[in-house]
């Protein structure tokens, strides 16, 4: 295996877990064939297969059991963790209870208190709703300049248009993060006012979505912004197919992880701007 940690994924029977857990063969690393899952799920399937990799399923019950033997064989291992929102406190706390490095992908529970428990914990970890690099860089980018020229759109007017699969029922937080940052730069625009485009037709004719990604994942923003006579326009696109980027970000992620425990370092709670601002892109 290539150099760099042998990497633990929670839940492998998941969308993200499972593109995590491919991107991790991907890229050469170890992956645990062992998964922490919810208790019905341990039951039905027993494994599941990655990349050819079979992946043996723990639920609930038996994973501080399992972890003891899991972690005799991988010792130092990073565990990422793409589960619900509903499991996000709990399994944070299993974590930093069993000192166990972790990449929390997981969106949703109640950040707060997760952050504090880990911070007051000392456990090495990464916290991250968002980790398309790429994306995450130009949210920072856009708030930066915001902080760099304020007001420097005053009297422009915007539109933003979002595009996700049917299922997405709220708000992209990334777009809503966006027009935070266009506000200070001079706008008045209301949450309410993003455009959320949920129906395939208009997806694939006026966003340009791929067929093949209306139903299996896509995140398709566009922001416009018009000066009062119309006589300029900026534009601000990101549109990503799938989930490879928040897979392959989420390796980087773990590889940035592992070298501040190998170097000891003091700060032990990152973010993706942390990531970022590393250089810790492959
Ligand atoms: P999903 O429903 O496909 O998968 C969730 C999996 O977690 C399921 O297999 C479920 O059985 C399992 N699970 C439930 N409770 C568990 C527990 N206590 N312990 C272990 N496993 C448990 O969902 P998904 O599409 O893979 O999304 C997962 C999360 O990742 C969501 O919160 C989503 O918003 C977030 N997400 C984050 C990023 C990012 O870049 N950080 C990108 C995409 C999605």
């Amino acid at each position: 295996a290539a150099a760099g940690p042998p990497i633990m994924v929670n839940s492998c029977t998941g969308k993200m877990g499972h593109a995590t857990a491919e991107a991790v063969v991907r890229a050469g690393l170890t992956l645990v064939p062992y998964s922490l899952t919810g208790q019905s799920e341990a039951v039905a399937v027993g494994n599941v297969g990655v990349s050819g990799v079979p992946v043996e399923l723990v639920g609930p019950e038996q994973r501080q059991a399992a972890l003891e033997k899991i972690r005799s064989q991988y010792p130092d291992m990073v565990v990422v963790d793409y589960t619900l929102p509903s499991a996000v406190n709990e399994n944070a706390a299993f974590y930093c209870d069993n000192r166990l490095p972790f990449v929390m992908g997981t969106t949703g529970g109640d950040r707060d208190k997760l952050i504090a428990d880990v911070a007051a914990s000392g456990n090495y970890a990464v916290v991250a709703p968002n980790m398309g690099k790429q994306i995450v860089a130009f949210q920072t980018m856009m708030e930066m300049m915001a902080e760099r020229f304020p007001g420097c759109f005053s009297g422009y007017s915007l539109s933003v248009a979002e595009s996700h699969q049917r299922t997405k029922v709220d708000t992209s937080g990334t777009a809503k993060a966006v027009v935070a940052s266009l506000n200070k730069m001079g706008l008045q625009f209301g949450e309410d006012q993003i455009e959320k485009v949920r129906s395939p037709e208009e997806q694939v004719s006026r966003m340009g979505v791929p067929e093949a990604y209306v139903d299996a994942g896509h995140a398709f923003h566009t922001y416009t912004l018009t000066s009062p006579d119309g006589s300029v326009t900026l534009e601000f696109k990101h549109n990503v197919c799938g989930r490879e980027v928040y897979a392959e970000g989420t390796v980087d992620t773990c590889l940035f992880l592992h070298r501040q425990i190998q170097a000891g370092a003091e700060k032990k709670l990152y973010n993706m701007i942390d990531v970022l601002s590393a250089g810790a892109m492959r």
